[in-house]
């Protein structure tokens, strides 16, 4: 059976954008068609500023929301990143294969260091090095695949870039994984600035929907999306950034396909409507289960305690062997 990995970092609430781009897939074809290990990568929310209690109480709420979106503990894997120390160890091998200059060739580092200097701060060490723990939580596990939206592809590729060369230079150690990413729905766009992502790490925002807003504060926040002057309803993702945004947050929560809808709607306003409500009506079973969850914190706590323990037992020998084999 293929072996599946990803994750989810708690730097805060989830938003529509990790549902539609990778968290949909995970719990409707991935948990039931591979043996697959979704974690909460709590490491890597501690390469930006952070506030430590806020951390440890979105993991927790990641967690929730894992199963409330229907990860189901009896077919996956789903624990928290700091619990398995296999982590931290391989990064430190994989360091010691990955170059300084690839790792300032990442985009999404470029884009956080450049934000974090733009506000006065410094960058942590750990920022720029995060690429290389990434890709220490997907070889640990022997993954084949990593259900990802867009932004994570660059990442994946130095991932399988490091695997190759590690395994070239001291002998097989790691399954070489690939990036798998949803037809619809890879890239969410912020929707009052659409030509950046709907990131959960980003300020809140009234561009970004959340997991657990109420029907009433999505139906304000898609009815406000930024669009354009235009009148009729096109896909055009480069000259209609907003629009085409709506048509694949409403094709990717109905199951149709963007250019298809644009010739359903002839104005913003219905396209808009349309779109909000079926953006709850995808939420509201998330909600509601995650509603019932939280009245029983013991269990969620139990379900990321076995899972740390399964995924701890599959990676110790996999990061074992990475270590002999580089002669530790
Ligand atoms: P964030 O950028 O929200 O902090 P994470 O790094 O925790 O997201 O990513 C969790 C998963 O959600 C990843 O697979 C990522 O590619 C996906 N994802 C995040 N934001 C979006 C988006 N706006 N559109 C599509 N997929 C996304």
């Amino acid at each position: 059976m293929k072996r599946v990995f990803s994750g989810v970092k708690p730097t805060g609430h989830l938003t529509l954008g990790n549902y539609i781009g990778a968290m949909r897939r995970w719990v409707t074809v991935d948990q039931h068609q591979a043996d697959a290990l979704f974690c909460i990568v709590d490491l890597h929310a501690l390469t930006v500023e952070h506030d430590p209690a806020r951390v440890c109480r979105l993991s927790r709420q990641a967690g929730t929301l894992l199963l409330a979106a229907g990860l189901d503990p009896e077919l996956c894997t789903v624990f928290v990143q700091s619990h398995v120390d296999e982590h931290a160890r391989l990064s430190y091998l994989l360091e010691c294969v990955a170059t300084d200059g690839e790792m300032r060739r990442m985009i999404q580092y470029r884009e956080k260091a450049a934000l974090e200097r733009g506000r006065g701060g410094s960058v942590r060490l750990s920022l720029l090095t995060y690429p290389v723990l990434m890709a220490a939580d997907i070889l640990a596990y022997g993954t084949d695949e990593v259900p990802v939206g867009d932004d994570q592809a660059q990442h994946v590729e130095l991932t399988r870039d490091l695997a190759v060369r590690f395994n070239q230079r001291y002998g097989h150690a790691f399954v070489v994984p690939r990036a798998t990413h949803p037809e619809v729905g890879a890239r969410v766009m912020n929707l009052q600035d659409p030509t950046s992502k709907m990131g959960k790490s980003d300020d809140v925002g009234p561009g970004i929907v959340y997991l657990l807003d109420e029907p009433d504060v999505v139906r304000k926040k898609v009815m406000r999306a930024v669009t354009d002057s235009g009148q009729d309803v096109v896909y055009d993702r480069e000259a209609r950034p907003g629009v085409a945004n709506l048509l694949e947050i409403l094709a990717a929560c109905t199951g149709g396909n963007p250019e298809g809808l644009s010739g359903v709607y002839e104005s913003y306003g219905a396209l808009k409507k349309d779109t909000a409500e079926a953006v709850i009506e995808v939420l509201r079973p998330v909600q509601q289960r995650h509603k019932e969850l939280c009245t029983d914190p013991g269990y969620v706590e139990g379900v990321l305690r076995d899972g740390a323990e399964r995924a701890r037992a599959m990676a110790r020998p996999t990061v074992d062997a990475a270590y002999r084999a580089i002669g530790l």
